[in-house]
């Protein structure tokens, strides 16, 4: 290096001032060479040998100081400084040595001056920590930010009084710059990463402090501070779902980790409840220029919204699969109930054209299913159109009422059932060929009618039996009488003297003729009813003294057969309305049946009393009875139960029939309780008076 000595002498001797130079400034270096040769005398120090020992005590440290450290002497801060301060001057060296501060540092030296004024007058050393300058140290003097960390303080002489401003200075422009450097890419990463749609936020330390977060990243967590905090302080929500574990493997190891439509539950509005957000994400290690791992980036994209419309597609995908199964389902059921439908029927939409048609209702209709389909009922069937079906089948579906017809179809050449049933597609149509039915009914009424006939011949021949026997009762009367007249008037021997045998031979002829008689009169009786020629006398009666009349009639009877007898009557006497000797004439039938049918030791009872608008009259015996089976048959005319055991008793089966026809005739009725071997209860009704 070429020294530039300086050449000015203040016009003290030069030896002894050269000589203190000399000794001060001995030793190596550019700034030490540079001090001896220097003209301290023309500068306010003067000449080295009339320095203070202090100040010359302090150059000497300043010199042999490793780092950049500068001497601003006296009240003018004349300069003097070390090797290592010439970098610091820059351009400024060697031309500031034993200059004056503010020639020195001429740009820099209005901020600067306060600074050493303050120390230089006693006040508080300065330490400035990164303290930025502008200042023009640079080859063609282009101001530069430098950056530096010093100090200054006083060098003091024994009195106090200030000598000089001692400084230290360590220029950490390059530091700074390069911090500055990081510091600015980062913050053009941040600034870039702030307008991006992703989130991304940033965490850094051991106890990953969120030092950025960007706006889609405040959007994602739901707003809340969390520059500063440690981000489970600041998201206590997120905590236990996995992902403390995995930012701290990042941020130990360094290797990335990537999640796609992760869920996690957030607290997105304060208060509320947690819900569940989809991210794709990246953690991301974050390191310095010398591989130093400082933070932890999260980065990331909300896809809640694509993973829902995902969902719910796929949910409505699988409803929709589960509605065709369901619908598949229903109609395979619903083809099978119609299916399982016996009857026709076919279902028409509100246009009337064929939507279904069963099977049963394809030879109904004498066509296919396939030729009905999507045609209308009209197209398909013109013959509808004014037929007696038209009617109800408009009327169906116009009011939403079911309704019905029935008619002949010429078309089809058959009768037909047709209802319609309306429902919210249209009509369903159920109908049924009904001309076997018509036939059959037809047949019926050809069967009823023949029926009628034949009956209303068997009556007319009933009638015509009747009238016959009536007639010939009436006829065999007049002889009979006549038969029984002359036996009389023989007994009583007025024809001439009757020997004792003759005399019962004509009670013999009497006695048959009576039992002759009273056949014949049965058989009048009956055929008198049967043809309706009997007139009944109605009146109103005490039954009592019916009763009373035809107890005398069997007395006799009833001694020969050696019965009881016993006849009962409520008190007050029950009052019948019917004809008198009608009743007389059934009660007279009804006893001499009992008595017929009951042996010794039994008991014959007539009783009478009320029930409701009736007057009963119960004839009763403890006889051989009746078979339930029977009870209905001896009513019937000339119908004798057992006929063989009848046999041993008289009569023609007609008195029952007869006295139930009279008592119905009266407007009452007879009927009967019996059991084989328990007796009979015979049972005359009567209205009431
Ligand atoms: P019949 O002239 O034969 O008595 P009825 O019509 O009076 O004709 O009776 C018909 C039949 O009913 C009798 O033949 C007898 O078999 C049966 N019957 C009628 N009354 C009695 C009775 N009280 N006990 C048992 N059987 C009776």
């Amino acid at each position: 290096m070429t020294v530039q000595v300086g050449t000015t002498d203040g016009g003290m001797g030069k030896s002894a001032s050269s000589a203190a130079a000399e000794s001060l400034f001995a030793g190596p270096g550019e700034m030490r060479a540079r001090g001896r040769a220097f003209a301290w005398a023309a500068t306010p120090l003067g000449p080295v040998d009339g320095w203070p020992p202090a100040l010359r005590a302090a150059v000497r440290l300043m010199l042999a100081a490793p780092v950049a450290t500068s001497l601003w002497c006296g009240p003018e801060y004349t300069l003097l400084y070390n090797d290592a301060y010439r970098h610091i001057l820059g351009v400024k060296h060697p031309l500031a040595l034993g200059r004056s501060g503010d020639a020195a540092w001429d740009e820099l030296w209005p901020g600067l001056e306060p600074q050493f004024a303050q120390v230089r007058s006693g006040g508080p050393s300065v330490y400035a920590d990164e303290a930025r300058l502008r200042m023009q140290r640079l080859d063609g003097g282009c101001v530069e930010d430098a950056w530096f960390t010093y100090s200054l303080s006083a060098l003091t002489d024994d009195a106090g009084a200030c000598l000089a401003v001692y400084n230290v200075a360590v220029d950490i422009t390059e530091r700074v710059r390069a911090r500055d450097t990081v510091v600015s890419e980062r913050a053009r990463l941040f600034e870039t990463f702030q307008r991006v749609p992703s989130f991304m936020s940033v965490v850094q330390g051991p106890d990953n402090v969120f030092v950025y977060a960007n706006e889609a990243y405040y959007e994602f967590i739901g707003r809340r501070d969390v520059i500063g905090r440690p981000v489970w302080d600041a998201i206590p929500d997120a905590r236990g779902q996995g992902f403390e574990a995995l930012l701290d493997s990042v941020r130990d190891t360094g290797v990335a980790v990537t999640g796609r439509e992760t869920p996690v539950r957030l607290v997105r509005v304060p208060g509320a409840e947690s819900e569940e957000r989809f991210m794709d994400f990246v953690y991301q290690a974050l390191t310095d220029a010398d591989g130093t791992r400082w933070g932890v980036m999260v980065y990331g994209t909300d896809v809640t919204d694509h993973v829902l419309a995902r969902r719910e597609v796929e949910r409505l995908l699988a409803v929709s699969e589960r509605e065709r199964e369901d619908a598949e389902a229903a109609r395979a059921r619903t083809d099978a109930v119609l299916a399982s439908i016996a009857d026709a029927f076919y279902l028409l939409d509100r246009e009337w054209r064929f939507t279904y048609v069963n099977d049963a209702a394809e030879p109904l209709l004498q066509t296919t299913r396939d030729r009905l389909l999507g045609r209308t009922l009209w197209e398909a069937f013109p013959g509808v159109i004014g037929s007696v079906f038209e009617g109800p089948y408009r009327e169906a579906m116009a009011t939403g009422h079911p309704t019905s017809a029935e008619a002949y179809f010429a078309p089809l050449s058959t009768w037909f059932d047709v209802q319609s049933y309306p429902w919210t597609g249209g009509l369903m149509v159920h109908f049924r060929d009904i001309g076997a039915r018509k036939a059959a009914e037809t047949e019926r009424e050809r069967l009823l009618a023949d029926a009628q006939a034949a009956r209303s011949e068997a009556e007319t021949a009933n009638r015509a039996k009747a009238e016959f026997l009536a007639t010939m009762s009436h006829e065999l009367r007049t002889p009979l009488n006549a038969i029984g007249g002359y036996a009389e008037l023989m007994e009583m021997g007025i024809r001439g003297p009757v020997t004792p045998q003759q005399a019962e031979d004509l009670r013999r002829i009497q006695a048959s003729q009576l039992h002759l008689l009273g056949l014949v009169n049965e058989v009048l009786n009956y055929a008198r009813i049967e043809t309706s020629t009997v007139r009944y006398d109605i009146a109103d009666f005490p039954i009592g003294a019916v009763i009373a009349s035809v107890e005398p009639l069997i007395a006799p009877q009833l001694a020969t057969k050696g019965l009881a007898f016993a006849a009962t009557s409520d008190d007050p006497a029950p009052v019948a309305r019917a004809d008198r000797e009608k009743v007389r004439q059934v009660l007279l039938n009804l006893l001499s049946n009992a008595i017929k049918f009951t042996d010794a030791p039994g008991a014959v009872e007539m009783s009478c009393e009320t029930a409701g608008d009736r007057v009963l009259v119960r004839v009763r015996d403890t006889g051989i009875g009746i078979a339930p089976e029977e009870f209905e048959r001896v009513f019937e005319p000339f119908v004798q139960v057992n006929a063989s055991l009848t046999r041993t008793h008289e009569g023609t089966g007609l008195g029952l029939a007869i006295s139930r026809d009279l008592a119905r005739g009266m407007g009452g009725d007879l009927t009967l309780e019996s059991a084989p071997g328990q007796g009979s209860t015979f049972t005359l009704a009567l209205p009431r008076a």
